[in-house]
């Protein structure tokens, strides 16, 4: 389940920082590998901090596993995937085009975002173990 971050309510009460804890579960359809899966759910820290100004700097650790078939040999391959990401959420209008992502309703929802980050994680390829090493030894 991703959280939205109430930021009205968040200023309301003086706080502007803080980290939220959550997992998501990834589905099929973001992933482009043939024969590959989320083995596990999407385990996410995300710390937000709020500007003066509304807008909501927004920092997101990503981990999660994939596993299925190796690309190059058909043998059963699985991968941690880590990953780090930035966005700065700002209220009403944004300038998309420099990555702002707008929000409105003073609730920052960042599940549209942290899709983007989960896919834009997902490596090309899945490689078993002994595809790597070959791949190491090159
Ligand atoms: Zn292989």
């Amino acid at each position: 389940m991703i959280p939205k971050i109430h930021i009205a309510l968040l200023r309301a009460k003086g706080q502007t920082e803080g980290k939220l804890d959550f997992s998501f579960d990834g589905e099929q359809d973001w992933l482009d590998l043939p024969l590959v899966s989320f083995s596990s759910p999407v385990s996410c820290e995300l710390f937000y901090e709020i500007a003066e100004n509304g807008e909501v700097a927004v920092r997101a650790h990503l981990r999660f596993g994939l596993k299925g078939s190796c690309s190059r040999c058909l043998e059963p391959a699985e991968e941690e995937i880590f990953s780090e990401a930035e966005a700065l959420f700002v209220p009403g209008e944004a300038d998309e085009d420099e990555g702002e992502i707008p929000y409105r309703g003073g609730c920052v929802e960042p599940d549209g975002w942290l899709r983007e980050c989960v896919i834009f994680a997902i490596p090309p390829v899945l490689h078993c173990a002994a595809c790597k090493q070959e791949d190491n030894n090159k």
